[in-house]
């Protein structure tokens, strides 16, 4: 692929300098693609309605043409267009948890493009509550289509110099705003029929979506597959091997120990994701903490930044805690599961 210049560009969540982001606005409009945050993970972002801008985004992410893109918008009204039909329940689920990280699937509208949705007739749509992402979908003037910004299968980018490493000279612009908040990426449920199908675990917790509707289940992985092809199973991951430890927590601890110890006597770097309140009992080795085990979303927001770290200091192996498969843990626990395959 020839290498592009890229921008970079700065620009505050909570001071927007509206020429920078009129510049890049534009940028979108034009067919270039822009690499901005959202508050679940950074987006590479392309005009949904020009298919010659949104191959771009597939070959600098190096992205399969059977994974599907979530098509980013600024409200409810706005998915009108872009769907056959809008589900009673969707319009609830939009009303409660959008702007936020929940990406729901809908019957396609003819404006839709075959290559946002790989040919399934179904779109996914989400409205970002992170300012920047909300105030370029605006200036763009256009729905915007927006993959994790990272290569395909990597782990996805919590900040602007998770983008850099990955696709500068692949991008016509990053926009860095900092850290994003959630860390992990959005829920995408399946709304075209009942029970609702969550294909992907994220952001919005299973257990606030049930507040709403008890009529939701979890996809089986078949499914998910299926419905959702780019839900592959070797997804999220570090370059690094990385191995998730079984047990409850003091038999876990033990068995990091004991593994940790046996792949150094081998000569492995071994990493290790903790929590703080275990990560005393893991000093002879390189750990990361990614929070307290009860404060889950404070764990996804660290857990793709220590994963990286991990990379950047060329561990060969990466063992992680597990953490509860409850709220945001079950977002966490699917990366995890998935990256260790
Ligand atoms: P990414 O934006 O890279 O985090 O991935 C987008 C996710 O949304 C992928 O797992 C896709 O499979 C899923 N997705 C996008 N469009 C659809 C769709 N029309 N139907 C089902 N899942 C979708
Ligand atoms: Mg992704």
């Amino acid at each position: 692929m020839v290498k592009i210049k890229t921008k970079i560009i700065k620009i505050e969540s909570l001071n927007i300098d509206m020429s920078k982001l009129k510049e890049a606005g534009q940028a979108i409009r034009e067919g270039k693609i822009v690499a901005f945050p959202t508050e679940t993970v950074y987006g590479l972002g392309a005009d949904a309605l020009n298919e010659e801008a949104i191959k771009k985004i597939f070959l600098a992410k190096d992205r399969p043409l059977y994974d599907p893109l979530i098509v980013h918008i600024n409200c409810l009204e706005d998915a009108m267009d872009l769907v056959e039909e809008l589900p009673p329940i969707a319009r609830k689920l939009g009303q409660m948890f959008w702007p936020g990280p929940l990406t729901m699937v809908m019957k396609k509208s003819k404006k839709i493009s075959d290559i946002v949705t790989s040919g399934l007739d179904t779109v996914a749509i989400r409205v970002p509550g992170h300012p920047v992402a909300q105030a370029l979908i605006r200036e763009a003037k256009k729905p915007i289509v927006a993959p994790s910004a990272n290569l395909f299968t990597h782990v996805s980018p919590t900040n602007a110099q998770h983008v850099i490493d990955d696709l500068k000279g692949k991008v016509d612009i990053i926009i860095d705003s900092g850290e994003t908040t959630v860390g992990v990426e959005s829920t995408v449920v399946d709304v075209t029929e009942l029970p609702l199908k969550i294909l992907r675990l994220g952001g919005t917790t299973l257990e606030s979506i049930k507040k709403i509707t008890s009529k939701i289940i979890i996809a089986n992985e078949n499914e998910a597959v299926q419905k959702s092809p780019g839900m592959l199973k070797k997804h999220y991951a570090p370059k690094a091997r990385l191995i998730l430890a079984e047990g409850k927590n003091e038999i876990m601890v033990k068995n990091i120990l004991t593994a940790a110890s046996e792949y150094k006597k081998e000569g492995n770097k071994v990493g290790i994701i903790a929590s703080k309140e275990n990560s005393d009992r893991f000093s002879d080795f390189l750990v990361k903490i990614i929070g307290n085990a009860d404060d889950l979303e404070t764990c996804a927001h660290n857990l793709y930044a220590q994963l990286r770290l991990l990379d950047e200091q060329r561990c060969d192996i990466i063992i992680s805690e597990n953490f509860e498969d409850k709220g945001m843990g079950r977002a966490i626990m699917d990366r995890l599961r998935r990256a260790s395959n």
